[in-house]
């Protein structure tokens, strides 16, 4: 998507499907309106149809937007597929160990969208207030996507803070994380631990395993002090 993108709403995605990215028969699979992701309901086998592409279409209340065809296949040969299978098993189930301690949701940050109309500068197109409960902060109305469901586990982390000169001090609010890429996670996301409510935004993403594209992502999170506007974002009960 282009993230300049400030058209008016809705936003109504179609995602199509093709035995080859040259093809000029396309195949309609799923739609979507307002959202930041859209799955093919269809069970396909990759490992066969290893050429098969998706596209997606976004239209607008100002236009019709059509993407580059996209591989269908991330992982390539058969082999390679069932190796990220393994990795995604064993992830999955690290995880679900963790019980409570890794369960939570994930709110993406609209990368593109309506401007805010309540605080974000028309001339400018700059966020003029960072509480606004409008879009959180962000300048694009709704701030986030809606939440999803999403494990992460968070490790003790040291962070080396250069102001204090204190070697491997320990920064209470920073912390390692580890999750799957599936939703890929983005710098600025955030994500809410249920068991406690603490919301911490992903500050650096690394690709933990990757094969043909991230698998499992790890990095650093910071949680968000509790005066931030995003603790008014609304929670799954
Ligand atoms: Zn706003």
């Amino acid at each position: 998507m282009d993230y300049s993108l400030r058209d008016s709403g809705p936003y109504t995605y179609l995602l199509e499907w093709a035995e080859s990215a040259a093809s000029d028969e396309w195949e309609a699979v799923a739609q979507a309106v307002n959202t930041f992701s859209i799955e093919d309901p269809t069970p396909r086998n990759y490992g066969k149809q290893i050429h098969g592409a998706y596209r997606l279409t976004c239209v607008t209340a100002e236009q019709t937007i059509i993407s580059q065809p996209f591989p269908a296949n991330r992982y390539g040969d058969g082999q390679h597929a069932a190796v990220a299978g393994e990795i995604i098993r064993k992830e999955c189930l690290r995880l679900r160990l963790q019980g409570d301690e890794s369960a939570g949701w994930l709110y993406k940050r609209k990368l593109w969208g309506e401007a805010c109309d309540s605080c974000t500068d028309w001339n400018t197109g700059e966020v003029v207030n960072a509480g606004c409960e409008t879009c959180y902060g962000t300048g694009i109305d709704g701030g986030y996507w809606d939440p999803y469901e999403f494990s992460v586990s968070l490790t003790t982390h040291k962070v080396h803070n250069p102001s204090t000169g204190g070697k491997g001090m320990t920064d209470p609010v920073a912390r390692g994380f580890q999750c799957l890429a599936f939703p890929l996670v983005a710098k600025g996301d955030i994500w809410v631990k249920a068991a406690n409510d603490t919301r911490w935004r992903f500050q650096r993403i690394d690709y933990l395993a990757e094969l043909g594209g991230p698998i499992i992502l790890a990095g650093e999170v910071r949680q968000v002090p509790s005066d931030d506007v995003v603790y008014e974002l609304a929670r799954p009960a």
